[in-house]
């Protein structure tokens, strides 16, 4: 199937690295015109000058996507350069993970802020002139953990639950403009996220893993991309888990 994007532009948190990073290289290979958000300048520049050197349009924007009024000046800017996002992509993310009993009350509000908050300010700064188009998409990116549940992760699987209910919601609210929005609940992911984890940890993942072994930032790319383009047009308000398996 050859995926079609007419003169698109996109938005991605998170593209710095990892799977965010996976997203943008993949949507510019498409042609998409891609803006790569991620936290600091170094990590969204050098992801936007591979992406340029490739053959691809990306510019870097850095912006603390944990700070609602930062991300709304970054949208006001953006909107006065671009006119409209066609494709915005809540992909930056966090994990600070404790017990219950050990969490602290930062551990909960960073990530909530990061994972979650985040999605409430970009959709916020960028829909309107989507209505106003007739056209966009808005894409989540999720967890499992916000699926199943993690022991050690209640901030985070809040998070990721919580950004389920948001896709939902939105895409009854924006279908009459047709915008779909959806979420992508990515599996254990090679990435710098995961690399930390132990080696006992991963003997206890892999076996729950039906596939037997972790996924590709690419893997998740791949949904996103087709999600992102003409072809998912009559798709909105589900919930696509890619994680070899896991979470059937
Ligand atoms: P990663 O390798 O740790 O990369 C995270 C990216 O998010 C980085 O580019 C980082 O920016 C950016 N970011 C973090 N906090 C930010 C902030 N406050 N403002 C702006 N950018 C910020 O993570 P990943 O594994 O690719 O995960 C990407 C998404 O997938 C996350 O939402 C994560 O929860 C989700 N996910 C991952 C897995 C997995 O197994 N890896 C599984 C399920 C879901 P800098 O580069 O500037 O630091």
């Amino acid at each position: 199937m050859n995926l079609t994007f007419e003169n698109r532009v996109a938005l991605v948190t998170g593209a710095g690295r990892g799977i965010g990073r996976a997203i943008a290289e993949s949507l510019a290979k498409e042609g998409v015109t891609v803006i790569c958000v991620s936290r600091s300048a170094s990590s969204c520049g050098e992801a936007a000058d591979a992406i340029c050197a490739a053959g691809g349009k990306a510019v870097a924007k850095a912006v603390d996507v944990a700070n609602g009024p930062e991300v709304a000046k970054a949208c006001e800017e953006l909107l006065a350069e671009y006119g409209n996002i066609d494709i915005l992509v809540n992909n930056a993310g966090i994990t600070k993970d404790n017990l219950l009993f050990r969490m602290t009350e930062d551990d909960w509000q960073s990530v909530i802020d990061t994972n979650l908050n985040s999605v409430f300010h970009w959709v916020k700064g960028l829909a309107r002139p989507m209505t106003r188009k007739r056209r966009g998409r808005v894409i989540n990116i999720t967890s499992v953990s916000g699926i199943m549940g993690n022991a050690g992760q209640t901030n985070y699987s809040s998070a990721k639950a919580g950004m389920i209910g948001f896709t939902k919601s939105l895409a009854r609210e924006l279908a009459s403009r047709s915008i779909t929005v959806n979420a992508v609940a990515p599996g254990f992911i090679k990435t710098d996220m995961t690399s930390a984890l132990a080696d006992n940890a991963l003997d206890m993942i892999l076996p729950q893993i039906p596939l037997k072994r972790m996924g590709e930032a690419s893997d998740i790319a791949n949904m996103v991309t087709y999600l992102a383009s003409d072809q998912a047009n009559y798709i909105t308000g589900q919930v696509f888990t890619v994680d070899g398996g896991m979470a059937m």
